[in-house]
């Protein structure tokens, strides 16, 4: 059965005794249990109930993964996977990372859990000399967000692996219904379903799917551990976002593309980040490793950050915010937004300039997005 068709069908059916065709919520805590020590498939809701099963179920099948934990957030989630490091673990953290991500690793790393370097994995030259120290995990964005680069996955996951290091994947732009990380070498993917994943802008979630069952066992043993599992509305509405997730990527990924190309012609963009088109360094990797180019597109404006700003303030279709993947279509600062954390020189080495505008292309029709960009530009 298709991808597509297996999303279209996430969660249905799954409570044979109602015979439900969707699953109710389950808001229940704690469930019953016939004798003291007999547990049945689920007790205490912190550990597992129905509601997150099914999103995990759904999402473990997504991603082709042996299982998958489904957090409160994304950051929980990339937190998750630090539990099964050893102490003062070594990670090598693609170096244009997510802002949040590099925040905590700095953070895990101040009081010494962990200790972490930042290198761009882009480059096959920086990355060889930074495995001849010991590594115990190597963490990879692709594409990356804010500037889209692509990492070849096949040839970072080999290397890391050769060196004893288990990948990790942030898959959040594209999701598995785009990219399946696991198939390319990584052990673990991590995502926020906040974004693409759910699409609707509605909830916060993450999610952890490994490619080993005893990882992924260790895992949700650390979330019932620690208490960062997934609420049950919020699961339930990601599940219901999930299957949409197969049209909804093909249609934002048209678009993103489309708005991409003509972006590129226009006098006042100095450049266009997007892996769809064929001048973008990293086309030929998304086209083997990726099966469609995404939502997210980011490019530079002339001039300075005050030009920037007015251009968003004058957007009307697009709407000034944080997140993306949803089905509305949103813009960005990343200097002055979701990449605040960053300081300015590690903005500098990640090419975050105070020109870069991030787009993230929803649903809407193609000429009213194209329309509102024109505007704001003669503006
Ligand atoms: N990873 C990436 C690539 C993100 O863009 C974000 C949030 O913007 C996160 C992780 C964190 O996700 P959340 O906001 O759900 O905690």
């Amino acid at each position: 059965m298709t991808r597509q068709t297996r999303l279209a069908q996430a969660g249905i059916n799954a409570d044979p005794d109602s015979a439900a065709i969707v699953s109710p919520i389950s808001l229940s805590t704690t469930h019953r249990r016939t004798n003291p020590e007999c547990v049945g498939p689920f007790d205490y809701a912190r550990t597992q109930h129905p509601s997150r099963h099914i999103l995990e179920s759904a999402l473990a099948d997504l991603e082709g993964a042996a299982g998958a934990c489904v957090t409160s957030s994304g950051m929980a989630a990339i937190d998750l996977v630090l539990n099964d490091l050893p102490n003062h673990a070594r990670i090598i953290c693609a170096h244009d990372a997510y802002g949040g991500t590099r925040r905590l690793f700095d953070a895990r790393a101040r009081t010494g859990r962990i200790c972490v370097d930042y290198i761009d994995l882009t480059d096959a030259a920086a990355f060889q000399p930074a495995l001849s120290r010991p590594c115990d995990l190597v963490f990879i964005e692709t594409p990356s967000n804010p500037r889209l680069r692509l990492t070849d996955l096949e040839r970072i996951c080999q290397q890391a692996r050769h060196a004893g290091a288990i990948s990790v994947v942030d898959n959040t732009v594209l999701t598995g219904a785009l990219q399946q990380p696991l198939k390319w070498g990584a052990d673990i993917v991590v995502a926020s379903v906040t974004k693409m994943l759910n699409g609707h802008s509605d909830m916060v979630g993450g999610m952890v799917a490994c490619a080993d069952a005893a990882r992924a066992e260790r895992l949700a043993w650390w979330l019932n551990t620690i208490g960062v599992g997934g609420g049950a509305f919020d699961a339930y509405l990601a599940t219901r976002g999930l299957r949409t997730l197969a049209i909804r990527a093909e249609a934002q990924s048209a678009s993103a593309l489309e708005l991409a190309k003509r972006l590129a012609h226009l006098p006042d963009i100095k450049r266009v980040d997007y892996p769809g088109l064929t001048t973008h360094p990293g086309h030929d990797i998304a086209r083997r490793q990726q099966s469609g180019f995404g939502p997210m597109l980011s490019f530079e404006v002339d001039g300075d950050g005050a030009r920037a700003c007015e251009f968003v303030q004058s957007l009307s279709v697009f709407t000034l915010a944080q997140s993306l993947g949803g089905t509305e279509s949103l813009c960005c600062i990343p200097a002055l937004m979701t990449h605040a954390a960053m300081t300015r020189d590690e903005r500098r080495q990640a090419g975050i300039s105070d020109t870069l505008i991030r787009l993230s292309i929803g649903l809407e029709n193609i000429e009213d997005l194209w329309a509102d960009l024109l505007a704001a530009i003669d503006r």
